[in-house]
This record gives C-alpha cells, structure tokens and sequence, in this order.
C-alpha cells in the first residue's frame, strides 16, 4: 500500500554488513586446534565471508538451495562458513562431529550435502564413512598442516580456496524466506531429524537474544562461545554479537574446564554460553586450582536443566549471574530466558535462586502454551503440569522432508515433548520430558526434580534418574551418581534422607547406582536412552 514503510529484507548478509560498517575494528579471536591465538575483525570476516561465498558460486559451482556441510570446531573459519555460505545463496549444514559414524552418514546423505567443510584434526572420522556417501562431491579441509594427507575425495585447503576468490561476491540474490542453514536434532530420543533456518527466522531470533531482559548482548561485551557451533548453530550468538558489536571469543576443541579458566582470564571475558556440564567442570577446576577471581560477570546456560546450587556458588563465591535458558534444535533454539525484575527485589535469596533455577520467561517473537492430557490448556499456577507447545517467528513448521506431523498440532503449535508448569508471571519450569517421565502407580514422578536436589548433595558430583521397570508400579526411580570423591561413597538411606524433606516417600529412588561416569549424549547431556538400555542389559 502506498505510505508504508520499506520493504527490507532481513538476511543474514544484513547482520555482517552492519558488523562490517558500524563496528568494523571489533575482534574475533580464536585458540586454534594447534592452540595458536588467532585474531581479527569484523571487517577481516567481512572480506573472508565475501571471498567464500565467491568461492562456492564460481570455484564450486554452488547455487541457491545446495546444501554445504559443515564439520568444525568454533573459530573464525566457521564463522566465515555461517555467513558465507548462506551469502552465496546455498545452505549452511552443520554437522555434529560427537555423532556415531551411521548417524552422520546417514545425516550427510539425507541433506545431499554436496561439500562438506572439515577440520583436519577431524578428518579420521570422516575417511571412516566416505565410500557410503552418496552426493557429496569434494571436501575442503581446515587448519590443516602442510604434509596433511588424507583418503578423502577431491579434497583442498581452505585457505587456498579463498585466496582463488575475489571480494565482491554479489549477494542481492537472497530473500529473507530463503533458508540459510540446516541442523539435525542430536537424536537423544529418536532417529536425527532436519530443521532448516530461514535468513528471517535467524535474525529475528538473533535480535531477540540481544534483548536486555534476554541475553543482553551489547557492544560491551566479550562473549566467549563454547556452545558447539555445530549445535543449533551456537544457540545464534555469533549472530548476536556481530548485530551487538561484541568481541567474540572461540575455544574450537580446547574445552576443559582448565583451557576454558585460562581463555576467559586471558581474553577478559565477561559473557560465555555452555551447558551446565562445563559450568559444574569450571566450578570444580576455580575450586581445585584456589581461583578467587574472574572477569566472567554472566552465564548463559541451558541445554539441560541447571542445577540451583550451581546458580548460587557462581553468585555468591565470584559474583557471577547465571541466566537459565530453555529451548531445541527445533527453535533456533532459545525460547526461554531467566532473570529477576525489580519486583524480586525483596525476596530471600533462596526465593530468588528457586526463580533463577526456572528456565525464564519466553522471549519476545514466542509463544508458549502448556497441554494437559485431557488437550485443555493447563492454567498459569506453577502447579498444574503439561506438555509444552510453542509457536513463534523462529519456531519450526515441519521437518525437513519427513512427512509425519506427530510433533505438530492441528492448530499449529509444536510439540516439544517436554513436560512444564508456568506461574502466574510466565517463568515455565520444566520438570521432565515425556519420554522420560516416571509413571509410579499411576502418580507422574519428575527425574529432573530428583536430580537437582540430588546433586545438592555435598557428595554427588552428577546425578541422573531414570524409570525401571516394577512388577507392582510399573515404573520406578532408579537413582544413579558420580561422586566428587570416589572414597566418600553415598548410601542409600543417606540418600533416602536427605531427599525426604522435600519428596513425597513414593517419589523417593528405592535404588541407588554409584558409577564411575554417566552416559552423555553427542551434545553433554545425561543419555537417559542409554542408561535404560544398559540398565536392561544389567549392566548399570
Ligand atoms: P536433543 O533433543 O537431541 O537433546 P536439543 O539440544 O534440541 O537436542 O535438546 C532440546 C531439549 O533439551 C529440550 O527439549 C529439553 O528437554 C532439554 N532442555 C534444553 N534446555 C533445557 C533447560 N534449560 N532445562 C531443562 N531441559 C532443557
């Protein structure tokens, strides 16, 4: 209609472009696989980006819609690959490189990905499955020393791909529906399924995390990102930070916790986003190492349920805010973000940390509803549990070339399969997933409440709880733990007490495992499918 506003396409060659004019002296640094320190701008990635998507269209004969692979640890070259490749029209496939060798070839074939981009230090992996790939029809190789050899197909290295290209690739061809990039979920409870990112869905996602009620992502900060890039695209904060003019820091494979200490006090880092595994692995390593200090002020941390007194050691032992963030590969991924309002001011600190430990507030651009079983919507009282339905501007539609629509209401919700409640103020707590819910004598049992308290046990290092089959309730808790110290074993009436003040006696585990190590996932999470299988098997 006439006097309306501009119609301006939302692309992720728009984010790099304002990088590159308003903030182009900002840095990029990266501890590279040989741990060498990288560093340059946003103007360098710029140039790079441009030189890539240059590349693609006239070295590699790539168009719009060829997906490109992506199979890399977190630095600049990757950064270069999110933007590049979309900039050349094509998309950009990250492939998660902690996958069974079956599951990524079957993800590498599912995609025809038509070029995989790949760490040296990771190519072992892929020469394993090579002659089971069907469309992909060369590689290029990353960080890779000079006698690198390999059994891979048609392969060369990056930098020399790029120093072929020249800097005015022309990236007028994209629209904001087209997609830009494409991730399998990690099948913790199924086969991997395709969720592909639309330029637009991405930035808006992207702009919405910067939110200060959200993420707070501003020219102020130094993000360090541990999150896989690999892995929902690092939750969308490089995207973030380019928007924000952050300076972004990358460990790529460097990500114990004693690597991660020395990055974030050398790089001055005030912002990192990771899963609570390593925020429990950098906790241990302040402790053990006697670290008083730290630059970090905020974590972003989700990906699993964080365990409340890791929220509390962080704020009152190094003044560090933990901002709990709940989403999926299927939502780009955050949905949910948590922090205090001025009104929390006047509440205990425990209050507060039992807010803190909620997974927050859904972002602005989503909507989140709770289901009963009945498939009425649960009220908003923090009490009444249901499945968790979402829509929204960064929320999937349908999976990528899979026709069943099991996960999609007819009235056009998704269904994430998790399990929630929601206050009266909007901060939704999971409390499990569906498939992982414990049904004990018809009465639901939530794991993830067991395994937060239970890790608040000053012996218990890492808990995880899982349903095992019971003559006389069908299903029963099985408690399994890693100790901090292998000498100071946990009993199970030790247990049983400890848990009693704050559960119902049905609620309570009648069988305690005390292993060396729990089964994780290719993404660090507990690996509840696993721990039943083993547990069928007899051998948890
Ligand atoms: P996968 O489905 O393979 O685990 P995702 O990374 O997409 O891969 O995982 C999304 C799931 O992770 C959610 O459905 C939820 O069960 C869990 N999750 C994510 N964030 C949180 C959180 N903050 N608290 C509890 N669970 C979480």
């Amino acid at each position: 209609m006439e006097g309306l506003m501009m119609q301006y396409p939302l692309t992720l060659t728009m984010i790099l472009e304002h990088g590159y004019r308003i903030h182009p002296t900002k840095q990029i640094v990266s501890i590279l696989p040989d741990k060498r320190r990288h560093q340059y701008t946003f103007a360098d990635l710029y140039k790079r980006s441009k030189r890539l998507a240059h590349a693609l269209r006239h070295q590699l004969g790539l168009g719009k819609g060829d997906m490109v692979g992506t199979y890399a640890w977190n630095h600049h070259q990757h950064l270069e690959m999110y933007f590049g490749i979309p900039a050349s029209g094509a998309i950009c496939h990250t492939i998660n490189i902690r996958l069974s060798a079956t599951q990524t070839e079957f993800i590498v074939n599912h995609a025809e990905d038509k070029y995989i981009f790949i760490d040296a230090t990771l190519v072992p992996q892929f020469e394993k499955i090579r002659s089971a790939l069907t469309t992909v029809r060369g590689f290029i190789v990353l960080n890779a020393p000079e006698d690198f050899t390999t059994t891979l197909h048609n392969w060369q290295h990056y930098e020399e791909l790029l120093s072929r290209a020249s800097e005015d690739a022309d990236w007028s061809l994209i629209e904001e529906d087209d997609p830009c990039a494409m991730c399998y979920t990690s099948g913790t409870t199924g086969q991997p399924k395709g969720v592909l990112y639309s330029h637009r869905s991405t930035v808006l996602h992207a702009m919405s995390v910067c939110m200060p009620n959200h993420a707070n992502v501003s020219f102020h900060d130094t993000m360090l990102i541990i999150v896989p890039q690999f892995h929902v695209m690092a939750w969308g904060f490089p995207f973030a930070g380019i928007m924000a003019g952050a300076r972004i820091v990358f460990p790529s494979m460097h990500m114990q916790p004693e690597s991660l200490i020395r990055i974030i006090l050398a790089e001055n880092v005030n912002k990192a986003a990771a899963v609570p595994t390593i925020w429990l692995g950098v906790y241990a390593a302040l402790k053990s190492g006697g670290i008083k200090s730290i630059p970090l002020k905020e974590l972003i941390v989700g990906g699993a349920a964080v365990p409340p007194n890791l929220i509390e050691n962080f704020q009152q032992e190094f003044n560090i805010t933990v901002v709990h963030s709940w989403g999926m590969t299927e939502t780009s991924p955050v949905v949910t973000m948590g922090r205090l309002q001025p009104e929390h001011a006047s509440l205990s600190d425990e209050q507060k940390i039992t807010l803190r430990a909620r997974q927050g507030q859904p972002l602005f651009g989503t909507e989140i509803r709770i289901m009963k079983e009945d498939h009425t919507p649960a009220p908003w009282d923090g009490i009444t549990p249901g499945e968790v339905q979402v829509r929204g501007a960064w929320v999937i539609e349908s999976y990528y070339q899979v026709k069943s629509r099991d996960n999609f209401t007819e009235d056009g919700w998704f269904r994430t399969g998790d399990v929630a409640t929601m206050d009266p103020q909007g901060y939704m707590q999971i409390t499990d997933r569906t498939k992982d819910l414990i049904k004990s004598g018809g009465e639901w049992i939530s794991s993830v409440a067991l395994e937060l308290s239970i890790m608040t046990h000053p012996k218990v290092r890492e808990a995880s709880v899982i349903a095992i089959p019971d003559d006389k309730w069908l299903e029963r808790p099985l408690a399994c733990v890693v100790l901090k110290d292998p000498e100071e074993i946990i009993s199970h009436q030790e247990l049983t007490e400890f848990l009693t003040p704050h559960f119902a006696k049905f609620q309570i585990p009648d069988q305690l495992r005390i292993l060396l190590e729990i089964p994780k996932t290719s993404v660090g999470k507990f690996d509840k499918k696993e721990m039943r299988r083993l547990y069928a098997e007899g051998k948890l």
